[in-house]
């Protein structure tokens, strides 16, 4: 639609998004069909473990396992961060 002719809508006029029906539900959307091509790839051998990326991933997409990290691709929306706060360069973005 041309930006010039598109109705800028209230508030209250935007249809709602996540419902919240139960406690924890949450966890049932799959944050990771928001990808748009690019996924994150773990090099094991790199990485050291710091959990920065655990840290700084705004979906809690990676997860803590008894031999370092795991990226749960369920969860991962793709945006990188992870791959930019990674010290060792651990993380790449490639095409998905
Ligand atoms: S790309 Fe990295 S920081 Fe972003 S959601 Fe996926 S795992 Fe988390
Ligand atoms: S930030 Fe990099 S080195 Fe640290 S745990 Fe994550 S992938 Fe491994």
């Amino acid at each position: 639609m041309n930006e010039s002719k598109r109705k800028l809508l209230a508030w209250n006029e935007i249809p709602m998004g996540g419902y919240i029906t139960e406690p924890g539900n949450a966890r049932e959307y799959r944050t990771g069909d928001w990808r748009e091509g690019k996924i994150p790839v773990l090099n094991k051998d790199k990485c050291n473990n710091c959990l920065l990326c655990w840290i700084y991933c705004p979906e809690g997409a990676i997860e803590r396992e008894e031999d370092g990290i795991k990226i749960n691709y369920f969860y991962c929306k793709g945006c990188g961060i992870c791959c930019v706060e990674c010290p060792v360069k651990a993380i790449k973005m490639e095409e998905e």
